[in-house]
């Protein structure tokens, strides 16, 4: 067919995320679940898959899922069950995995997607549903040496897996990306999963197909094309980037559609290739596994759960800046995290300046941090006493640029701030008395700077306070300098 011509097109892209759960044992077994161990060490019976086995259901996953599913404002089900999806692979050596087929856990939720321009998108969650993960495999050994065929490391099968589904809600590859970060920081934040993309704990998968008006305005939709297996928020963007731009080309190139499809991302050449057209749900000969009970969540146990999950990061961002004035990126560096954000909270609590906590918090308290390698709220300075260095501060007896080596003292030892500052020589002092003092001495002395002032050369002042700095440690230079001016008849700046 001849060139088509294109007068607009929409792009439809959903997403499906696989997010691995950090429970300490598999999804129905004992087994250990955990990332970097000896190949094939966390595995039983269960997951090798050995007749007669039973499968138990991991309690935590369960809750962990509901979580998700709260947060992203789902239907969270009153009963559900589990069901086996058929296929061989040899790293699943049950021959099925367990799954959840028409009954979701979590269904029909939203997320009010916030844009770079400052815009609501809103998307909806299909579903979200437990499952379990398969294992690995290798094509060449640990240690980097080629192999004849392959290799099995069981490791990561039967590790508690939460798929969400979103409806084909994106209109951009920077939608899908900035979801995909938004979601990242979600299941942190409730403390369900590390989320670390290196370590294969969250991963991605787009749905996208392109509606095509042509110059009649006629629609022409081609087919929806999935990409397996994205690991990392740069991939994803480029990868269905690069899948939308390649639908339209063919289409304008002879006029096809193409086929549903599933491809894969070639990360060297920076192309999608396909891998195979789709199988259907019947493929997989979905049946509700008898070996495992229905799964009922009651009124108290939801209820329970919906007190765990709190305020979210969002409306916590949000809280910040509108109610404390905080600037935005001050106010999401201290919501992303629900540890730093309590801790904050608890510093406010204890009667801090919501200004003056964030910034100890987000400068001194995130450097020392960051040189010990551990996050905030375990440093060892406990909301109540950080919150008595900003009152400190903002009652001008210690300064700003002296708050490092407060805090430094302070995780030292339990005794009291005002005295740990008084023993390291910080407090200031803001009694007239003494700083007048010093003045009056210094204009007798009448140092060059100080005729340099009275001169009217205002650039001396500094030199002027740094000078009754040293000769009384411990003085207010805010104060220094207001005295210093009354005293001289300068007018305050
Ligand atoms: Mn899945």
């Amino acid at each position: 067919m001849a060139q088509q011509n294109v007068k607009s097109y929409k792009v439809l892209v959903g997403l499906e995320i696989h997010v691995q759960l950090a429970t300490a044992s598999k999804m129905f077994t004992g087994a250990a679940n955990a990332f970097g161990a000896e190949p094939n060490s966390l595995v039983d019976a269960q997951v090798l898959g050995l007749p007669g086995v039973l499968p138990v259901m991991n309690r935590r996953a369960v809750e962990y899922a509901i979580k998700v599913g709260l947060a992203l404002n789902c239907t969270i089900a009153r009963h559900t069950k589990w069901d086996r999806k058929s296929y061989f692979y040899p790293d699943l050596p049950k021959n099925y995995q367990i799954s959840q087929y028409d009954l979701p856990l979590c269904e029909r939720g939203h997320f009010d997607l916030l844009e770079e321009d400052g815009s609501v998108h809103p998307v909806r969650i299909r579903r979200a549903h437990l499952e379990e993960d398969a294992g690995k495999l290798l094509h060449e050994s640990p240690g980097g040496h080629r192999i004849d065929g392959s290799i099995v490391d069981l490791n990561r099968a039967g590790t508690p897996l939460l798929e969400i589904v979103t409806e084909p809600d994106f209109h951009s590859p920077r939608q899908v990306a900035l979801f995909a970060q938004e979601l990242q920081k979600i299941v942190q934040f409730l403390g369900v999963s590390q989320a670390q993309m290196q370590m294969g704990q969250m991963r991605f998968e787009p749905n996208i197909n392109v509606h095509i008006t042509d110059e009649s305005g006629a629609v022409h939709k081609t087919a929806i094309t999935e990409i397996k297996n994205l690991n990392s928020f740069s991939v994803l963007e480029r990868a269905t980037a690069y899948e939308i731009n390649r639908q339209v080309e063919q289409w304008i190139d002879d006029g096809s559609l193409g086929q549903k499809s599933t491809h894969g991302w070639d990360e060297q050449r920076e192309i999608t290739f396909l891998q195979r057209t789709k199988e259907e749900a019947n493929d997989y000969r979905y049946f509700p596994d008898p070996d495992l009970m229905p799964v009922e969540v009651d009124e108290g146990w939801l209820a329970e759960l919906k007190a765990q999950v709190g305020e979210l990061p969002a409306a916590r961002r949000k809280r910040y800046a509108e109610a404390l004035g905080l600037s935005a990126a001050d106010a999401a560096a201290l919501a992303s995290d629900r540890g730093v954000g309590d801790y904050y909270e608890e510093a406010l609590a204890g009667g801090a300046d919501a200004k003056r906590a964030g910034n100890l918090l987000i400068n001194v308290l995130g450097q020392l941090a960051n040189r010990q390698g551990k996050p905030i709220y375990e440093l060892g300075l406990t909301p109540h006493r950080l919150a008595e260095v900003a009152s400190l501060i903002d009652q001008n007896k210690v300064a700003a640029s002296n708050a490092l080596p407060l805090i430094e003292k302070l995780l030292e030892s339990d005794a009291a701030v005002e005295m740990t500052a008084r023993n390291l020589g910080l407090l200031q002092t803001s009694d007239t008395a003494a700083i007048d003092a010093a003045i009056e001495a210094l204009i007798a002395q009448d140092p060059k700077p100080l005729q340099d002032l009275k001169a009217g050369k205002q650039a001396a002042m500094g030199a002027l306070v740094g000078m009754l700095m040293r000769q009384a440690k411990g003085l207010n230079p805010k104060l220094v300098q207001e005295r210093l001016r009354e005293k001289l008849g300068i007018s305050p700046l």
